[in-house]
């Protein structure tokens, strides 16, 4: 490697600095579809670690009309959705996400990252103030930094001190945002006192209910199902279609106001090639099963509970959560490697998520369920956690806290 440069310098030194932390990420290269195991490198793995939370991703009848809108629309969208790219298919999908979701109207982005950024850039400027739960997506973060509003974070689900910011605010618009489901701890954002907080001092609520929508709820509508809430409580709601839903893009739902606003002025909208129409084909086939195929969502919480059940037996500390993400907390990042080493020696796939994608100290294998597991999959997955855990005892220097220690 030549050095020649100081710009690649710094940037190696950085990079080798990133390694001796422990914090160097790797791609791992996926032979198969998304389903419970997943080939890598030629060998199959049991893999806990997917959003794919209701197995709809290779789902046959989602692939199945991800074909037909490919032979019916061809591949690319041609344009933005302000020029030529808005299908048919963009605009029955928006109409279905509307309805699914209880509102006026909802409005297609190509990412989730993108329609944070949009939504909240254009919601919000500078003589606004956006306040955000410490441990919101690093794309809600984001657009709030980049809106120019004064950005006040409250501590993690803290709904009185939410309050307490508000009040003390004077900002021409106010909005509040949250994970509904954090996406790292798994735990559900305290929405009705989010909410009361918000309508007492005048001020918006946004949710990103990336990881709730097709999960919870009785009719997978999500969080805001979860707790009763509709549009009144969460005038912005936004959701990601490539989790639960198994294919891509995410929209933002909310009244007729809102929408159109975000036609004209969320940029991240405005200047961006629409999603392929055959991604919105699929994904109103997900969409159908995600209504009509409950069982789904039962099956799911019945994995969520075995698994609790047997983790509390081996004495794992397990995170407070009732969704199907189920961090282990491990606190030290080298030991998080190397239990997730250990597991994909034993034919087990879960990631390790080390800073900064989660605070210092605060490293974990994010185990996530879906619906496409089965009982005896999550038994495998504690009979090689009890292994793992008691063959890799916490690190004596890490200074890590004492979590996730087997019996
Ligand atoms: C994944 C995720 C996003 C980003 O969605 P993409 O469609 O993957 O860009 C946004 N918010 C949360 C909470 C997420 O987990």
């Amino acid at each position: 490697m030549s050095a020649d440069n100081p710009m690649r310098e710094a940037l190696a030194a950085e990079l080798a600095e990133r390694r001796a932390a422990r914090l160097y990420r790797e791609r791992l290269v996926v032979e198969s579809p998304q389903g419970p195991e997943l080939v890598v490198g030629g060998r199959r793995f049991l893999s806990f670690c997917s959003n794919d939370y209701l197995g709809l991703a290779a789902h046959p009848e989602v692939a199945a009309a991800f074909r037909r809108g490919v032979d019916r629309w061809g591949a690319g969208s041609g344009a933005s959705h302000l020029v030529t790219g808005h299908s048919a298919a963009h605009h029955a999908l928006e109409e279905e996400l509307a309805a699914f979701t209880g509102r006026e109207r909802a409005l297609l982005f190509s990412t989730g990252y993108m329609a944070n950024l949009g939504a909240i850039t254009a919601l919000l400027g500078r003589r606004d103030a956006v306040f955000q739960d410490r441990l919101n997506h690093a794309s809600l973060l984001d657009a709030g930094l980049s809106s120019g509003a004064r950005f006040r974070r409250f501590p993690h689900a803290d709904a009185a001190a939410l309050a307490r910011q508000l009040a003390g605010s004077g900002a021409r618009r106010r909005l509040a945002v949250t994970d509904g489901v954090f996406s790292m701890d798994g735990d559900l954002a305290p929405l009705p006192g989010l909410a009361a907080a918000c309508r007492e001092h005048g001020a918006w609520l946004l949710v990103d209910d990336a990881h709730g929508l097709g999960v919870l709820g009785a009719n997978g509508r999500g969080t805001l199902e979860h707790f009763g809430l509709g549009a009144a409580e969460v005038p912005v709601l936004m959701g990601t279609l490539g989790k639960g839903f198994g294919t891509a893009g995410a929209f933002v739902a909310g009244d007729e106001t809102l929408v159109e606003y975000l036609v004209q002025f969320a940029r991240t909208y405005v200047y961006t090639t629409a999603l392929p129409p055959a991604v919105a084909e699929a994904t109103r086939a997900s969409l159908r099963l995600v209504q009509s195929e409950g069982w789904r969502r039962d099956h799911l919480r019945a994995l969520v509970a075995r698994f609790r059940r047997g983790a509390e037996q081996l004495g794992l500390a397990l995170m407070p959560s009732g969704s199907p993400i189920q961090p282990l907390q491990v606190g030290d990042a080298g030991r998080a490697l190397a239990l997730s080493a250990a597991l994909r020696e034993r034919g087990i796939l879960i990631t390790a998520i080390r800073p900064p994608t989660v605070p210092a100290g605060g490293a974990r294998l994010r185990i996530t369920l879906s619906a496409a597991h089965g009982e005896a999959q999550v038994d495998r997955l504690l009979a090689a956690l009890e292994t793992v855990l008691s063959d890799t005892p916490p690190a004596v220097d890490g200074g890590a806290p004492p979590a996730a220690v087997s019996r």
